[in-house]
């Protein structure tokens, strides 16, 4: 074989190992488009059977969040189940309820706002804090001594409304720092699998 011929058999290869390798990305987008969908379709039918449990007063302020079309309670939520930073279980109606409820609390921090099961991956709200010179102290506890908690902080969930694993230390995650983690909960229905190197270079 002239060399030519060798050059052309290497560039052919490499050509057909980049149409596969962008058959199979697009296999697994749309293998995430479909896991999407339905944790779409979860979060539609949860917040319905949640609003048969509602006032009509809660029921009001929930829809009026839901239609809001710019940066809505629930917005974040929604971006990190389509992210693939939280997962959305079979949640019971009840829980739903407390937790749609719980995002509109002006309570809600600003910037810390969620916070994420390590057991189930449910995504919840966390509580604004005081100013750090009026943390107090559990009882019999030190700062950064032993297992969190150490300060009695506003809290909407101290321990999982799903699952009931405690909240504190390593039974959360915070939203971005998931992405460079693996959970099991990552293997179970209800979560739409980790954002591909094709679309983050997409943005
Ligand atoms: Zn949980």
């Amino acid at each position: 074989m002239t060399k030519l011929a060798q050059k052309i058999d290497v560039l052919l290869a490499e050509v057909e190992s980049m149409a596969l390798s962008r058959e199979s990305t697009r296999q697994r987008e749309a293998a995430r488009e479909a896991r999407w969908q339905k944790v779409a379709d979860r979060w539609i039918s949860l917040a319905a059977k949640a609003s048969d449990l509602m006032s009509p007063e809660e029921d009001q302020r929930v829809s009026e969040a839901i239609l809001r079309s710019d940066d809505g309670p629930y917005r974040g939520w929604i971006s990190d189940l389509a992210s693939g930073r939280c997962r959305l279980p079979q949640l019971s109606a009840e829980t739903m309820k407390q937790l749609m409820l719980a995002w509109l609390s002006p309570l809600v921090d600003a910037y810390m706002n969620a916070a994420i099961c390590a057991s189930c991956g449910l995504e919840y709200p966390k509580c604004k804090l005081p100013p750090v010179s009026d943390w107090k102290l559990l009882p019999g506890k030190q700062p950064g001594v032993g297992e969190p908690p150490w300060y009695d902080l506003p809290e909407f969930f101290t321990s999982c409304p799903h699952c009931g694993s405690i909240l504190q230390g390593q039974g959360m995650d915070w939203p971005h720092l998931i992405d460079m983690k693996s959970y099991p909960w990552m293997q179970l229905d209800g979560y739409v699998g980790k954002q591909t190197e094709e679309n983050n270079r997409n943005g």
